[in-house]
C-alpha cells in the first residue's frame, strides 16, 4: 500500500482499532478512514455484561486506547449501507460513496432477537453496546422487581451473576438442560452450583409461552407454567453476523464473511476481514472455515489482517491462532482455549479442567477457577496442535500436508495424571 492510497475500515470495534494500529506500525502513511455506526470510539465490550450493568463503571472508563498515533478520519454514527467490490466503493447514507484501495471489514455480530418478545418495550433489551447497558440500568432503577435473562450461554450467565452481585433478584431462563450446557456436564454443573449458591433463580428446559406487559412490569408465562414478573428482561440468545449491508456485494455472507486462511475475503483481492464476522479456516485445526466470537481473536485477527493487507494477497500468511477466551461470573474466572465445540467427547484433565477431544485429539480446554493450571494446559494444547510447518496457500489449490497427529504424544489420560501430580 502506498502513501497516496486510502484504507477504509468498516466497523469501529476492537478488531477495527487493532487493525488500524497495526497499519500505522507497519508504516502505512496513506489515508485511514474508520467508519462505525455507534457514536462511540472502540471500547471494552466484555465489560457490558459485567461492570456496566452493575453500574460500577462509567462509559468513559471503557474506552480503548490506540498504542500509536492513528491519524485516522473517524466517521462515527455512520452505517455502511452497501459495498461494490469491483468499483472499490463503500456506500454511506445520503448517497455518499467512499472509495478505497484496501478495505478492512470488522462489523462484528448483532444480538439475535427472540420471536414473540415485545422488543419495542423499553424493558426488553439485548446486551451488546454501552447504550444497551445504560437502558438495562434505567429499567432496573425504575422498579425493584427481579430481572430475568433469557439464554443460558456466557452472556446470560454473566448477567445473572452480575445481578446477584448487586443484590438484585434474577432468574435465568433457557431451553437447554443447564446453563453453559454446550461446555459439557462438568462446566455446566460448576456454573449451576455457583448460581444456586448465590440464590439466582434457574428455569431451564423451558420457553416463554406468553408475554404480558403492563405499566408496572413485564410478565413471562413459561411452558413449565411458571410465571415470572420482571423489571427488565435481557435477551441473550446468541448473535448473528452483521453482514446485511454486504448483500449483493458478491462476497459470501453465509454465516459471516467467508475468507481464505489469511483472512482475505473470498472473491476480492483487496478486502480482509477481522473479528467476530470473519469465517476462515484455522489451519491449525483443519480446513473448515469457522467464526470465533471472542475478544482476543478480534485483537489478533485485526493485527494479522492488517499485515496481510499490507503484504498483498499473494504474499499473505495464514492466520492460525490458538483461540483463547475468558468469562467472569461471581468473581470466578472461566477460561477457554482451542475450539471446545469441535470435541465429540469430554475428559476431566484435572480438577476444574475439562478437555474436549475429537477423534482422540485434544482440541479444546475449559477451566473453572484454575488460572494457573489453565496456563499449563494451554501450553500443552499448543504442543499438541502446533502450527503446521509447511502450509499450502489455498489459492494455489495444493493438497494440504497432513495435520500433526498425536501418535508420539502420551495419551490424554496419562498426561492428565502426570500434570495433576
Ligand atoms: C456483553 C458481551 C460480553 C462479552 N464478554 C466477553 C468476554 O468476557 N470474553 C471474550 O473473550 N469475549 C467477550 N465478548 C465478545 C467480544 O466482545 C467480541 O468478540 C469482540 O468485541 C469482537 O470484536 P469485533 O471488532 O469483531 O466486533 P465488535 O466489537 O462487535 O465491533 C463491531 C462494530 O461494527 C459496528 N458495525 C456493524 N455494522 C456496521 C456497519 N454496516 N457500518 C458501520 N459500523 C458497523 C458495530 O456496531 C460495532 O460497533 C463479549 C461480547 C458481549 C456483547
Amino acid at each position: 500500500m502506498a502513501g497516496d492510497e486510502r484504507i477504509v475500515i468498516v466497523g469501529a470495534g476492537v478488531g477495527g482499532l487493532r487493525a488500524a494500529e497495526r497499519l500505522r506500525e507497519l508504516n502505512f502513511d496513506g489515508e485511514l478512514v474508520i467508519i462505525g455506526d455507534e457514536l462511540r470510539r472502540p471500547y471494552h465490550r466484555p465489560a457490558i455484561s459485567k461492570h456496566m450493568v452493575a453500574g460500577t463503571t462509567r462509559p468513559a472508563d471503557l474506552a480503548l486506547k490506540a498504542n500509536i498515533e492513528l491519524d485516522a478520519r473517524w466517521r462515527l454514527g455512520t452505517r455502511a449501507t452497501h459495498l461494490e467490490t469491483d468499483r472499490r466503493l463503500v456506500h454511506l447514507p445520503g448517497g455518499e460513496e467512499m472509495r478505497y484501495d484496501g478495505l478492512i471489514i470488522s462489523t462484528g455480530v448483532m444480538p439475535r432477537h427472540l420471536i414473540g418478545a415485545p422488543r419495542h418495550d423499553p424493558r426488553v433489551r439485548v446486551l451488546r453496546t454501552v447504550e444497551d447497558a445504560l437502558a438495562v440500568r434505567a429499567a432496573l432503577a425504575a422498579s425493584d422487581r427481579p430481572a430475568v435473562v433469557i439464554g443460558g450461554g456466557l452472556i446470560g450467565s454473566e448477567f445473572a451473576a452480575t445481578m446477584r452481585q448487586i443484590g438484585r433478584d434474577v432468574t435465568l431462563v433457557g431451553h437447554s438442560l443447564a446453563p453453559l450446557h454446550r461446555f459439557g456436564p462438568r462446566v455446566s454443573k460448576a456454573v449451576t452450583e455457583q448460581h444456586q449458591r448465590h440464590r439466582a433463580g434457574i428455569a431451564m428446559s423451558t420457553l416463554v409461552r406468553h408475554w404480558i406487559t403492563t405499566k408496572h412490569a413485564v410478565g413471562l408465562h413459561l411452558t413449565t407454567d411458571q410465571l415470572l414478573v420482571a423489571s427488565v428482561v435481557v435477551l441473550a440468545i446468541g448473535s448473528v453476523p452483521a453482514v446485511e449491508w454486504l448483500r449483493g456485494s458478491g462476497l459470501n455472507i453465509d454465516d459471516g464473511i467467508l475468507c481464505d486462511a489469511s483472512l482475505y475475503a473470498e472473491g476480492a483481492d483487496d478486502v480482509v476481514v477481522v473479528g467476530d464476522t470473519a469465517r476462515w479456516p484455522n489451519l491449525r485445526f483443519d480446513e473448515v472455515p469457522r467464526r470465533v466470537e471472542h475478544w482476543l481473536n478480534a485483537v489478533e485477527s485485526g493485527r494479522a489482517a492488517a499485515e496481510n493487507l499490507m503484504a498483498g494477497r499473494s504474499r499473505s500468511e495464514p492466520y492460525m491462532p490458538m483461540p483463547r477466551a475468558w468469562s467472569t461470573q461471581y468473581g470466578v474466572r472461566m477460561q477457554m482455549a482451542g475450539i471446545p465445540s469441535l470435541g465429540d467427547d469430554t475428559v476431566a484433565l484435572d480438577e476444574g479442567i475439562t478437555g474436549y477431544v475429537r477423534k482422540g485429539q485434544l482440541v479444546g480446554i475449559c477451566s473453572w477457577d484454575r488460572p494457573k493450571a489453565m496456563m499449563q494446559w494451554t501450553a500443552e494444547l499448543e504442543r499438541r496442535l502446533p502450527i503446521p510447518l509447511t502450509i499450502s496457500v489455498p489459492e494455489q489449490e495444493e493438497v494440504m500436508p497432513p495435520f500433526p497427529m498425536n501418535s508420539s504424544i502420551p495419551s490424554i489420560s496419562a498426561l492428565a495424571a502426570g500434570l495433576s501430580n
